[in-house]
């Protein structure tokens, strides 16, 4: 059996954030022990509240911090021993702001040939890749004359994709790749990534916020809630059929809440806990509509489920 793109084993990433001059620094457990592994060629979602860890995650698989705990293996490869120049060949980023992202001062051939530089690839060679890779990404060559202020965010984001690909990468990780485009321009930007995928038999990890684009693209979901994955399913299961109490607050509070569908209007009010004082217990347990006294005692592990893993005592 092929060896699955990523698994993420138990991995953790703690820090200590200053608050200020006089007061003690804080421990923040960003990512909290999260397991779960994504087969070749799917495409992964995260989905939780700002603040869960989705972004921290993110930035872990893409070797860009290191974990405080567990391993992330790439490909039957521990991330962690791989120098970055195999990494870069191997998993790239494409993030949420295509302008803050790339450098305003240079040419857009020259931003998307930057990791073909930095493999030591000679000019003419990269000059034809770009060109190539622009064209892909449905730009023209001539655009790579241009800075990126003389783009779109469309085609801005155009260019962050082609910079991905360059390289010719198996895994893309995109965090929240659409969010700051308009919404005629992000289903454009979505059918492209899901050409490429099939195209070049990428494995995706797509983090958004966005419940509606994670169900249109996403083979397998996970939902984070304060560092930790309390719910992993098909995306199928997942949107039809939500069991963990936090899965179905965020479905509600997107969706129309119908009883049909099994989606309580239960609500998550506006306050997400800090993650610096994290519950005892089940750490959802202040916000649960259904938490009984022995969930702020005991710590739920994650548990199979109809083809679904949840963290959960009750369901
Ligand atoms: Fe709610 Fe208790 Fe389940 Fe946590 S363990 S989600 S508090 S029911």
């Amino acid at each position: 059996m092929r060896a699955p793109a990523i698994e993420v084993r138990a991995v953790t990433r703690h820090f200590r954030q200053s608050t200020g001059l006089f007061t003690a620094a804080r421990s923040v457990r960003a990512v909290d022990g999260v397991s779960f592994s994504v087969p070749t060629g799917s495409c992964f979602g995260i989905v939780g509240e700002s603040g869960c860890g989705k972004s921290t995650l993110a930035r872990l698989i893409l070797g860009l911090h290191p974990p405080t705990g567990g391993e992330i293996v790439v490909e039957g490869q521990s991330l962690q021993a791989m120098d970055r120049r195999a990494r870069a060949r191997l998993i790239q980023p494409v993030f949420q702001d295509p302008f803050s992202s790339l450098n305003p001062r240079r040419r857009i051939r020259d931003i998307v040939g930057l990791p073909l530089a930095a493999q030591g690839t000679n000019p003419a060679q990269r000059d034809r890749q770009v060109d190539a890779m622009l064209e892909r990404v449905g730009l023209s060559a001539e655009m790579g004359g241009r800075l990126p202020a003389q783009l779109s965010g469309g085609q801005r984001q155009r260019v962050a994709i082609a910079r991905a690909l360059v390289l010719r990468p198996r895994i893309v990780v995109c965090d929240e790749p659409t969010s700051a485009l308009d919404v005629s321009v992000q289903a454009q930007i979505l059918n492209l990534l899901a050409e490429l995928r099939r195209d070049f038999g990428l494995t995706l990890v797509f983090i958004s916020h966005n419940l509606a684009v994670v169900e249109h693209v996403c083979d397998e979901v996970a939902v984070m809630y304060l560092g930790r994955i309390v719910e992993r399913a098909p995306t199928d299961t997942l949107f039809r059929a939500p069991a963990h109490p936090y899965t179905r607050a965020l479905l509600a509070s997107v969706l129309t809440p119908e009883p049909g569908l099994g989606i309580p209007d239960v609500g998550l009010g506006d306050s997400y806990p800090d993650p610096a004082n994290i519950p005892p217990g089940c750490r959802f347990h202040p916000r649960c509509p259904i938490a009984e006294a022995g969930c702020s005692e005991r710590d739920p592990s994650p548990r199979a489920l109809d083809g679904r893993e949840v963290a959960c005592h009750l369901v």
